[in-house]
């Protein structure tokens, strides 16, 4: 049997169910996982020393896309745990193009996860339970304070954003050199009767091991791809990409990339490859909460900037993790998913459900930016830009897609 999720019944009733359960959102790593791992929605973690705004922010972000968000109820069980919508003005040509109602963003999960403090490796203030919770995430958000203010106390005394990130840092380097020092250990006698794979193991491990014990962290060792695959598989902290969000004060939103702090900041992360940082307000957006959408624009025109720094932040942790969207889009809803780069037609479809990936048989597929310009389906495909990709397809950004799959 021939079907699609907009015009076959089959595909109806499962997108009718797909409403009303978890969908099947995202699995970060599938290729790294030994057996096939459960979807999940790409998660951040934000971690950050005591007073550098990080529970500003994370009450901010999901306070402020609640309403957004309202379609991923699931996951507002745990007060540490919020869902964040993705920001992309696409969605909102396309809904009007589709001429539906519902659009329906991608979506991160935020975790707070408190305050890190020097010792935490060693079980300093909840330090191995914090820990554990970082080895969940995908990407870490790690809240670097970046404003001065006497009233708010600070830690170690005094704003020092590459002191403050080191600290933070190392907890998490020496956190992966026990781990590493305990697989060496593991694997060692594996390795000595011959098997090929505790070989190759034994061998990062073994240089990861003094390049931890410098101080430095996983993500910048440098290793080819088999090697990539190994580290995944050793789930390391301090292998996890990272963006240092710089906490400013309001009045430096505007001016942020002059602000000394930050400019330390930016400087450190030119040394790391899995880096990248974003200048943010997280009481301006906290105080954005409460204002009607007009307001909150005024206010932030006041200040002389266009956001606050949150929605820049959203994204740049989709791009520093190598994620990209595609559309789907009926006369029900468009809605945005979340690949990543380099997936092919059938993954992505097994994304909105395992069966259109088993069932894979073509997928049409039209680029966001042809169907914007031309503004119709049928002008699309009148246009040629319309088109019928096979499993070779390896998904681009911004493709609005329509699976046809077999459920024989
Ligand atoms: P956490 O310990 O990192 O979670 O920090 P909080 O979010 O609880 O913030 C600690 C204090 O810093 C609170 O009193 C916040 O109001 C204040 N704070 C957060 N962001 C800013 C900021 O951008 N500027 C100023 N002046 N204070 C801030």
């Amino acid at each position: 049997m021939l079907s699609s999720p907009v015009r076959r019944a089959p595909c109806d009733r499962i997108g009718f169910a797909l409403a009303r359960r978890r969908p099947r959102a995202f699995a970060i790593d599938r290729e790294a996982a030994d057996g096939e791992l459960a979807p999940s929605m790409l998660k951040a973690g934000i971690v950050g020393l005591p007073n550098v705004g990080k529970s500003t922010l994370f009450n901010a972000l999901t306070r402020s896309r609640k309403a957004e968000a309202a379609n991923y109820p699931f996951c507002t069980i745990n007060p540490n745990v919020g869902v964040v919508t993705v920001p992309d003005d696409r969605l909102e040509v396309l809904r009007k193009i589709t001429k539906t109602h519902v659009a329906i963003p991608a979506a991160i999960e935020f975790v707070d996860i408190a305050g890190l403090v020097a010792g935490a490796s060693k079980g300093e203030g909840l330090g191995n339970q914090f820990l554990g919770t970082i080895r969940e995430v995908d990407a870490i958000v790690h809240v670097v304070r970046c404003f001065v203010d006497p009233d708010v106390i600070h830690p170690m005394g005094s704003v020092g954003p590459v002191r403050d990130i080191e600290v933070v840092a190392t907890e998490l380097i020496l956190s992966d050199l026990e781990a590493v020092l305990k697989r060496i250990d593991k694997t060692q006698k594996k390795a000595k009767s011959g098997d090929k794979e505790a070989v190759a193991e034994i061998a990062l491990l073994e240089r990861l091991a003094p390049h931890l014990d410098a101080n430095r962290p996983a993500n910048i060792l440098s290793v080819n791809d088999e090697e990539a695959k190994l580290l995944r598989l050793f789930q390391l902290l301090s292998a996890k990409p990272v963006i240092y969000a710089c906490n400013v004060a309001e009045g430096d939103l505007a001016t942020a990339e002059q602000n000394p702090f930050v400019q330390v900041v930016a400087e450190f992360v030119r040394a790391h490859h899995d880096a990248a940082y974003v200048p943010i307000g997280a009481r301006i957006e906290a105080e954005l909460i409460d204002l009607a959408p007009d307001e909150a624009k005024a206010y932030l025109k006041d200040l002389g900037v266009e956001d606050s720094g949150v929605s820049s932040l959203i994204r740049a942790t989709y791009g520093l993790l190598g994620l990209l969207t595609f559309f789907t889009s009926n006369e029900n809803e468009v809605r945005a998913w979340t690949i990543r780069n380099g997936w092919k037609a059938p993954q992505a479809a097994g994304v909105i459900h395992t069966d259109f990936e088993r069932g894979f048989i073509k997928a049409e597929v039209v680029s966001y930016a042809d169907l914007a310009r031309l503004g119709s389906l049928a002008a699309a495909r009148e246009a040629g830009k319309y088109r019928l990709e096979g499993r070779e397809y390896a998904m681009r950004d911004g493709d609005v897609a329509h699976f046809r799959f077999s459920t024989a």
